[in-house]
């Protein structure tokens, strides 16, 4: 208490003493007002920085890291139209529609329009959330491919990955989908990489902006199924 007091009586003693009629320190801040705009202009800068929308850019390693992802969910990766039709009659591939009112279908052959239950999932919410928002569907151009498919993907675009091996696109394990950047605006754009990137630093999905082909490229994984359980029984509570 004695100390409390004391230092209580030091802090008033020194406010009295240190208060000159013209304080230089404000004089000194007066000499440097023509440094102010470049000081204004340094922190907008640092803020913008701090606040820089999120990046879902890919890199070198992206292909070797989404195959060791897709390992560690045990993904099988479809070799052929005849294990695809095997995986879909045990229903570890699900059939995704051409067209409902959320999203639609582009360019995806018939025998290709499958996806894993947990991916299907997510396009199923993503879509939903972005019609409820923007109004407008979700245009959708890749679900699961065989190697045969993959292959013929590589001779005709360059930019397409490998059918086999380390860097093998994971659309073999049905687990992948494509989004179209395709007509959406900026802020639409935007809308999308914020919710995957959030999904993605919570290790829900992996997904990457691909430029040479516009669109954002997505593996789920089955963890995005306990995440939506959780979701829905957390709503109900
Ligand atoms: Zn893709």
């Amino acid at each position: 208490m004695a100390l409390r007091r004391g230092l209580g009586f030091d802090r008033k003693s020194l406010q009295g003493a240190i208060e000159p009629r013209k304080s230089p320190v404000l004089w000194y801040l007066y000499s440097m007002r023509s440094l102010i705009p470049i000081l204004v202009g340094i922190v907008l800068a640092a803020s913008t920085v701090a606040r820089a929308a999120p990046s879902l850019r890919a890199t070198s390693v992206s292909q070797a890291e989404q195959n060791r992802l897709a390992d560690d969910d045990h993904l099988s990766r479809m070799q052929d139209k005849e294990m695809l039709q095997r995986w879909t009659r045990l229903e570890l591939l699900v059939p995704v529609k051409e067209k409902t009112r959320d999203y639609y279908l582009h360019a995806v052959p018939s025998d290709y329009r499958y996806l894993r239950p947990w991916a299907r999932l997510l396009l199923e919410r993503l879509a939903s959330q972005y019609r409820a928002r923007f109004g407008q569907p979700l245009r959708v151009t890749s679900l699961v491919r065989t190697v045969s498919y993959q292959r013929q993907l590589a001779r005709r675009n360059g930019n397409a990955a490998a059918a086999t091996g380390p860097k093998a696109s994971a659309h073999l394990t049905g687990a992948c989908l494509d989004i179209s950047k395709k007509g959406m605006t900026r802020s639409q754009q935007a809308w999308v990489r914020n919710v995957l990137y959030q999904l993605r630093s919570k290790k829900y999905l992996y997904a990457i902006e691909e430029f040479k082909q516009p669109a954002f490229h997505v593996l789920v994984h089955r963890s995005y199924e306990d995440y939506v359980a959780q979701r829905l029984s957390a709503a109900k509570r």
